[in-house]
């Protein structure tokens, strides 16, 4: 028996035969020459569209197979074909320097690769593998060098050295048991494919898998992150064991996620989706998710070339409003500038973008970018269960000038005789400091709060929530976060209204019952961990939770709390 280990990157177990993927080398261009720039530019020009329809195909392929998470990536592949950093570098191969198309195009996505791959921020070190995966569609489509089709005939775990998201997208998946890569993140495109597909996933586990013999019985632990080569007798009863009851317990999430969430002492609490497209939700009621406690609505924005007018985001905010009938959806208004840009609206650039003219502060000092957008939710709110919420707010002063504009846009909406919401509910994001230490002041006026802890913990500790070295101090879980938290959500309760986390938080299983304990009444998250989340809610206490939340607020530092939470509730190791 052999045994290779690496990162588990998607839960779960597979047996059987094992299919091995060697990389595909493109034709070499051997001898070829350069054509006169401008037919290399042209024959550039022409694979770049031939990519962009591949996007488009491999972009439906994964949203009918795997949902909104994994099919994003094709976006954001054909967004970037067009990145005109990476075509001036390109065009200046080929006119200054006369390289052939292949050559430029592997020129400069080995620079940006390379760049990327340097940089601090995980965020931008992923792009490097999407950059290079976008260089190796180009050449394929340059050499007509085509890479060959996998032929899988029976189910089987599937070996690699790494996948582009479009040989990911090709493969069938119906045969597919579970992915082993030799290299590959738990951030990449299939491992979180293979989370959405519910397929177990290793990766970064070294070259030696690519000499395993196809056809070799193996066992693949996604828990773990172990693959065993002709397991002996007992490896394989301990597995078969450890597989079962995995299963088990996954058959009973899945049945269960669709019924309401109460705690083993009764209390009821929401669990809702955070989503930001059509497809996330209709993917999120299939998670079983009570609402959209989060709609970010800056998709609309982002995937176009101009601002979206208010019928086009009437129609858009309907259609989810209808999705999610008769649960409610909480609608965010813009969140943009700072780091978020849109190409096609121009503001002054910042230094300290975090700190700037962001999300509500935009849309006050903008009011023709705000009004369509209110105009349109008062809409979507007639005979609809939809809530508005104003991000980023700080000051009391923004929330009253964005309730005035609001009753503005319903004073119009009426007179033009157009139909709307007679009674919305408004809430706003606790995210800043400000916010919460004023909690008291703002539940006076709003119906509910929704607390952004992944803002909020970025400006409570001051820690850039993109820089990935500062990962060790970036934790929700801090008591000075925890303390704001409870702090807000008794101000809510004073003043009888509801509050609900939809940062990332809210997922995270050691939290859970801290936020519980602080007496969260909603949970809002990606849908995809809407069955986990619930099953540890239904495993606890309320009256429990409250002692430990407290206990919480005693400790130092973000670990110490971590410490508790996993003392007294050893089994919440086995969620994360
Ligand atoms: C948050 O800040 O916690 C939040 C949910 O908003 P976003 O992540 O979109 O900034
Ligand atoms: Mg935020």
């Amino acid at each position: 028996m052999e045994i290779l280990s690496g990162v588990p990157a998607a839960r779960g177990f597979a047996a059987g035969p094992v299919y091995v993927i060697h990389p595909h080398r493109l034709r070499a261009p051997g001898h070829k020459t350069a054509g006169s720039p401008s037919e290399e530019w042209t024959r550039y020009m022409g694979a770049v569209v031939e990519a962009k329809i591949r996007c488009s195909l491999y972009y439906e392929k994964a949203l009918a197979e795997a949902g909104a998470d994994a099919a994003a990536i094709f976006e954001a592949h054909a967004a970037m074909l067009e990145d005109p950093d990476l075509q001036d570098a390109i065009q200046e191969a080929i006119e200054k320097r006369y390289l052939t198309a292949e050559a430029a195009v592997e020129e400069a996505t080995e620079f940006y690769t390379g760049l990327l791959a340097k940089m601090d921020n995980e965020y931008f070190r992923q792009r490097a593998d999407d950059v290079r995966a976008i260089g190796s569609e180009l050449a394929e489509i340059l050499s007509g060098s085509l890479a060959p089709p996998i032929e899988l005939t029976n189910p089987s775990i599937i070996l690699a050295e790494d996948f582009t998201p479009a040989q990911t997208v090709q493969l069938d998946k119906s045969l597919v048991l579970g992915f082993c890569l030799a290299r590959g993140g738990v951030t990449s495109h299939t491992s979180i494919l293979a989370r959405s597909l519910g397929l177990p996933a290793v990766v970064g586990t070294g070259m030696a898998i690519l000499s395993v013999k196809v056809g070799s019985h193996a066992l693949l632990n996604g828990c773990e992150g172990t693959l065993y080569i002709g397991p002996d007798a007992d490896t394989q009863v301990v597995f078969e064991e450890r597989a079962k009851a995995f299963r088990a317990l996954q058959q009973d999430r899945k049945a269960q996620c669709h019924l309401p969430t109460f705690t083993r002492d009764g209390r009821r609490v929401e669990v809702a989706a955070n989503i930001g497209s059509i497809a996330a939700a209709q993917e999120a009621i299939q998670y079983g998710a009570e609402g959209a406690g989060l709609l970010r609505t800056e998709f609309l924005y982002l995937e176009k070339t101009s601002l979206p007018t208010e019928e086009e985001q009437y129609q858009a905010y309907q259609t989810i409003a209808d999705v999610f009938h008769p649960h409610p959806v909480v609608l965010r208004t813009l969140d943009i500038g700072g780091d978020k840009e849109l190409p096609y609206l121009t503001l002054p650039s910042e230094l300290n973008p975090f700190l700037g003219v962001r999300a509500l502060r935009l849309c006050l000092q903008q009011p023709e970018l705000f009004i369509p957008q209110l105009r349109a939710a008062l809409r979507t709110g007639a005979g609809r269960s939809l809530k508005i919420m104003f991000p980023m707010v700080a000051d009391l002063d923004e929330l009253r000038q964005a309730r005035q504009l609001l009753e503005n846009c319903r004073g119009d909406l009426q007179n033009e005789g157009t139909p709307v919401a007679d009674k919305l509910e408004i809430g706003i994001m606790v995210e800043i400091p400000s916010a919460a230490l004023l909690a008291d002041w703002f539940a006076g006026e709003v119906d509910f709060f929704s607390i952004g802890t992944n803002d909020l913990t970025q400006y409570t500790l001051a820690v850039d929530r993109t820089n990935a070295s500062l990962d060790y101090l970036s934790s929700s879980l801090h008591p000075a976060v925890l303390h704001l938290i409870e702090h807000v959500t008794r101000a809510a309760h004073t003043y009888g209204i509801w509050v609900g986390v939809c940062g990332e938080m809210a997922a995270d299983p050691l939290a859970v019952p801290i936020l519980l304990g602080l007496g969260l009444d909603e949970f809002s998250m990606s849908a995809s961990a809407i069955p986990d989340i619930k099953d540890i809610i239904r495993r606890l206490t309320y009256t429990d939770a409250k002692g430990l939340a407290v206990e919480a607020l005693r400790q130092p530092g973000a670990n110490e709390v971590m410490r508790l939470v996993l003392d007294r509730l050893p089994w919440l190791a086995d969620f994360e």
